[in-house]
């Protein structure tokens, strides 16, 4: 599946998705639940997880930059609020694991000399429909 062909998902799509996990311990995809921000494991076998979706819109403008923290929390904070329409959210992904439906966001931040793979599980309580 291409890229282009994936759905783009709303703030409240993405809570549905969120509700809708298998509750308690999923074997398959504990290794990669982390409340925050981590870099994607090397030993990652990424077979356990399935895009179901983007927060990327297709715009002719480049996404902003800006980082949405009314509260004081920083971009690795656990509690950082999930805000599609601000950064890094919106150059995300968003992916489930295959057992229990977890969802998680994941996207490449590209630094000067490095790409790093980051991964963080969605929790339905910090998404965050803000607007920059
Ligand atoms: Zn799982």
């Amino acid at each position: 599946m291409s890229a282009d062909a994936l759905p783009l998902l709303s703030a409240a799509e993405l809570a549905t998705l969120a509700g809708a996990e298998r509750p308690g311990h999923c074997s398959v995809c504990a290794p990669l639940v982390c409340p925050g921000w981590e870099s994607v494991p090397s030993t990652l076998d990424a077979s356990v997880l399935q895009r179901v979706g983007t927060l990327r819109r297709e715009e002719a403008d480049e996404p902003t930059l800006i980082e949405h923290h009314p509260r004081g929390t920083h971009g690795w904070s656990i509690d950082a609020p999930i805000a599609p329409a601000f950064f890094p959210y919106n150059r995300c992904d968003v992916w489930t694991c295959k057992a229990c439906a977890r969802p998680f966001l994941r996207y490449t931040e590209y630094g000067g000399y490095y790409e790093d793979e980051r991964i963080r599980q969605v929790n339905a309580a910090l998404i965050d429909d803000s607007q920059p």
